[in-house]
């Protein structure tokens, strides 16, 4: 993420000055029509009309610098109330795409529609749009109860309601009696916190969320992680989150876009992208470790007989296969772990792979094991069966979590 886009510099000023509405549907007003935002009356979080929109629509989305391309022809619907993930690794374009949705980032081509209003040419403040950075970007002079408040008081609401609001925007986050600390006097999650309650107070239609949890330690990360799913439960507003962190996107998103190079690899809800991977880039994202390339020795509609360096194995293809040889893909945790009782023979049977354990890592729960085949294959396998490295095991792959895919 670039820093230097974080919420400070917006010009919220300059908004106010030109007094636009605070309701972020209502995009173009005539000239007469051109008020300062009016205070509405207290209501609960996620009942208010800015909200009020049915579709987030990218269309063909682009973005370059200069002759690099940041993110090539983005096309994405988002329904209201949708917690969507972009999922890629460093660099895939994922921060341009939000910068592009918040409005920091003009267009190299494309267009942004709320519904039937166009938005990718209003600046970031008319599309009133929440955000959350990774490096919070809160006020330091400023104590949480004004930092939160900030949003609000450039719109000008009277002080009773911004009490109120700033209130119930803290008790949701949970941070109540800290309103009068500066954000230094906080620990990393509880600034998050503060960014994400000033992000909502405001009650925006849209939040974007940018890595937000990437500068927390694990346990802090799955603290917050559970936080914001039932801040998006309570609230159910759409929200567009970018994450590196595959299993931060399969916990938190009904939607799943992943990214490569500013092109759009897959989308699709956790479980389609979890157990269906539309290619090799996208299983690789989704944790598919073993990767290998076999030879086909015959196909039966999806179903695919492969074989090669004393491995045979039958898989499922998505897509038909045309070639002699094919790419397996398969997680770790689909591999079940026995002892190799009745020791390596030169022709195991069909999705029954023998080898033993070199290198053996505990994680509390289970095991990483990098199990090496007499042919020299190397496996990675996680399993709860307590192994040390040395053994003997048979590792058996059901037919349905072999994926099978066409040569790169
Ligand atoms: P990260 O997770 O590291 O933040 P990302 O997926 O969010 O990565 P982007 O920040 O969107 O990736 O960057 C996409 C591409 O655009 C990268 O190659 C990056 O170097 C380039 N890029 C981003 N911002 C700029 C800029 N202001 N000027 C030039 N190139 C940029």
């Amino acid at each position: 993420m670039d820093s230097s886009l974080a919420l400070p510099n917006i010009d919220w000023s300059g908004h106010l000055s030109e007094g636009v509405s605070d309701d972020p549907v209502r995009l173009s007003p005539a000239k007469s029509e051109v008020r300062t935002p009016k205070a509405e009356p207290t209501k609960s979080f996620g009942q208010n009309r800015s909200q009020a929109f049915q579709q987030l629509r990218l269309d063909r989305v682009s973005r370059n610098f200069g002759t690099a391309v940041a993110l090539a022809g983005l096309d994405l619907t988002i329904q209201t109330g949708e917690f969507i993930a972009l999922l890629g690794p460093s660099g895939c374009g994922k921060s341009t795409a939000l910068n592009c949705i918040a409005g920091l980032l003009p267009l190299t081509a494309g267009s942004i529609w709320l519904d039937e209003h166009r938005i990718d040419q209003l600046p970031p403040e008319r599309r009133g749009f929440g955000m959350v950075f990774q490096n919070y970007a809160l006020f330091p002079h400023l104590t949480v109860r004004r930092n939160v408040a900030f949003g609000l008081v450039m719109r000008r609401l009277p002080r009773k309601e911004i009490r109120s609001r700033v209130d119930a925007a803290l008790e949701l986050v949970q941070l109540q009696g800290h309103g009068e600390k500066l954000p230094g006097q906080l620990s990393g999650g509880q600034q998050q916190r503060v960014a994400i309650a000033r992000a909502i107070v405001i009650e925006p239609p849209v939040i974007l969320m940018d890595e937000p949890l990437s500068n927390l330690d694990a346990k802090l990360r799955l603290e917050m992680r559970t936080e914001i799913k039932r801040i998006h439960r309570d609230l159910q507003r759409t929200t567009v989150y970018v994450t590196h962190d595959q299993d931060e996107a399969l916990s938190l998103a009904n939607r799943i876009v992943v990214m490569s190079d500013g092109r759009t690899l897959q989308i699709g809800s956790p479980e389609e992208l979890y157990s269906k991977p539309a290619n090799l880039q996208v299983a690789r994202f989704m944790g598919y470790r073993n990767i290998f390339e076999l030879g086909v020795e015959r196909l039966e509609q999806n179903r695919v007989f492969l074989s090669g360096f004393g491995i045979q194995l039958e898989g499922l293809a998505g897509e038909p296969l045309t070639a002699t040889r094919a790419v397996t893909a398969i997680r770790p945790e689909d591999i079940v772990v026995g002892e190799a009782e009745i020791g390596p023979r030169s022709t195991p049977p069909r999705n029954l792979i023998f080898g033993h354990a070199e290198i053996v890592e505990y994680c509390g729960r289970d095991y990483l094991v990098d199990v090496s085949t007499s042919a020299g294959v190397l496996l990675h396998v996680r399993t709860p069966k307590r192994v040390a490295p040395g053994d003997g095991l048979r590792l058996r792959v059901p037919v349905e979590r072999v994926l099978v895919f066409p040569p790169e």
